[in-house]
């Protein structure tokens, strides 16, 4: 028997297995297509999955075959979200087509040990007390296999998530937008936002010579996504936003998608639990669905293996759900208001725009949304402990050692195991199975201030901040750790 089906070989489910396997779980992915989908709905790796790629020594595989895009934008306003105030020590939003993405992971996946077998569609489910039974069509053929866990990977159709009886409430597509993969005579320079009366547009090279136009046409957002876009209707929103059409030809890809939005109402079934674009849709705006599936994975990974091996305290597997459901509510909030904007038509909605354009260029404002977008600063599911540190909870983010070898926390995270980092070099004895201990020292100059006195902190597999402390007294220290550890791991 399997320790884990995955259902769906896309960047969620691929990066999911690579997460099991870092544990040793039995993982299979398999994958309804064939052959992998050359298209690339995503072209933008934000900067807190290449911190998790990071911490698994993979990121700079990424950024090889990609550009990296130093600014981003929020519905399309004309001052641009500043990644350098990050901190992050990948502080840009890769511009790298999702199929690149893609088999990249699986190259990953599957080098440490994942199976990957296309051409294979989980049809049904059928749970027991100690195993789920999942049909697989393989062609003309089905067949049983067993697990003692399935994770539905597959999609904002995933058929896991309907065999589970998982809800999938929402609202329908009301309005849509186009996106044009093409070739340009004329290039703009940089990365584009544009506004106005007429919509908006988005340019942003993704390799090969091609550029992703994207926009919403407040002349064609009534549009179904079924009717076809043509290269004149792009010219015409180029000329109308940008004063030329950048002679726009050789299209690879044009299609319109819409905003329906919709979050799975649990995002676990007992044996069954759903993540990336199976637990939610929305409106693809600021590049963050694939993102935010790539975080739903890397949360649950650490948890499922510690599950599946007896590790986990009681609770820790449902922490998936509580953490990340909000964390898919806050994406989904700002998608919507993001569509606001790139629909804004009204005097009134583009006096808005502009007040927001405003808003940002105040440098806590747009470092607070350039951490949003990037996927550092998904909201705390509850309120820490009173008297917790204050990093308590938060995602470790850009900071710097003066270890040798350990510039930063990631290379000594690549095992995927709770790191406790002895900040104050006395070497906190915090004694139990599968944590990494590391005595190290801030780089103070490059350190935020919060970090200013902080002894030790207690980091999890997927970056997030289990405790902190600055506590001067090193038994104290050791105990508290072990309190905390123990909320991760038996
Ligand atoms: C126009 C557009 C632009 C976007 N741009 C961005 C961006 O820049 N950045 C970003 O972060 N996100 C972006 N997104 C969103 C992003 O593409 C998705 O969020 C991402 O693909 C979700 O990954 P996933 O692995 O959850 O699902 P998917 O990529 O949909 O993969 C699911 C896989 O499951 C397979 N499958 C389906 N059913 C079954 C079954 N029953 N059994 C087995 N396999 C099955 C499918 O064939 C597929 O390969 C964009 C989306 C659109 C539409």
């Amino acid at each position: 028997m399997l320790d884990v089906l995955v259902a769906g070989a896309g960047p969620v489910g691929l990066w999911l297995a690579a997460e099991l396997r870092l544990h040793g779980v039995e993982v299979a992915v398999v994958e309804r297509r064939a052959a992998p989908d050359g298209r690339s709905r995503a072209v933008g790796m934000q900067a807190g999955t290449l911190d998790t790629f990071a911490t698994r020594g993979l990121a700079e595989r990424f950024i090889e075959r990609g550009t990296p895009v130093p600014t981003g934008h929020f519905g399309a306003a004309t001052t641009r979200l500043d990644f350098a105030t990050l901190g992050a020590a990948h502080p840009f939003m890769l511009a790298l087509g999702q199929s690149v993405t893609e088999q990249l992971l699986e190259q990953h996946a599957v080098a440490v040990g994942a199976e990957v077998l296309r051409g294979q569609e989980v049809v049904s489910l059928t749970q027991g007390p100690d195993a789920v039974e999942a049909v697989v069509r393989a062609g003309g053929t089905h067949r049983t296999v067993r697990a003692r866990w399935v994770v539905g990977c597959d999609g904002t159709r995933s058929a896991v998530r309907q065999a589970a009886g998982i809800g999938f409430p929402g609202q329908g597509t009301t309005l849509t937008g186009w996106l044009a993969d093409v070739e340009l005579d004329d290039p703009p320079t940089g990365p584009l936002a544009a506004t106005g009366p007429a919509g908006s547009f988005l340019v942003a090279p993704i390799g090969d010579g091609v550029h992703r136009l994207a926009g919403l046409s407040t002349a064609t957002m009534h549009h179904g996504t079924g009717e076809p876009l043509t290269l004149d209707e792009v010219r015409e929103q180029a000329r109308a936003l940008l004063g030329r059409d950048l002679g726009i030809r050789d299209p690879h890809w044009l299609s319109r998608y819409g905003n329906a939005t919709r979050q799975a109402a649990r995002y676990r079934a007992g044996r069954v639990l759903v993540a990336g674009d199976a637990a939610h849709m929305f409106f693809p705006a600021g590049g963050q669905g694939m993102n935010l599936g790539i975080q739903d994975a890397t949360n649950l990974g650490w948890k499922l293996a510690a599950t599946l091996q007896g590790r986990a305290p009681d609770g820790l597997l449902d922490s998936y759900d509580t953490e990340r459901r909000p964390a898919a509510r806050a994406v989904i909030d700002n998608t919507r208001a993001q569509l606001a904007l790139f629909a804004a038509a009204s005097p009134e909605q583009l006096a808005l725009r502009d007040v927001w354009s405003e808003a940002l260029a105040e440098p806590e404002t747009n470092r607070r949304w350039a951490r949003r977008i990037a996927g550092f600063d998904d909201p705390l599911p509850a309120d820490p402990a009173p008297g917790s540190h204050p990093l308590t909870g938060t995602r470790l983010a850009g900071l710097a050692l003066d270890t040798p070898g350990a510039p930063t926390a990631h290379p000594l995270m690549h095992h995927g195991r709770p790191l406790l980092l002895d900040l104050a070099g006395t070497r906190t004895p915090c004694p139990a199975d599968g944590l990494e201990q590391r005595t190290a020292t801030v780089n103070t100059t490059a350190a935020a201030p919060i970090w200013r006195d902080v002894t030790a902190v207690l980091i999890r597999p997927d970056a997030r901040i289990a405790w902190a402390t600055t506590d001067p007294d090193p038994r104290r220290r050791a105990a508290d750790c072990l309190t905390a550890l123990r909320t991760l791991h038996r």
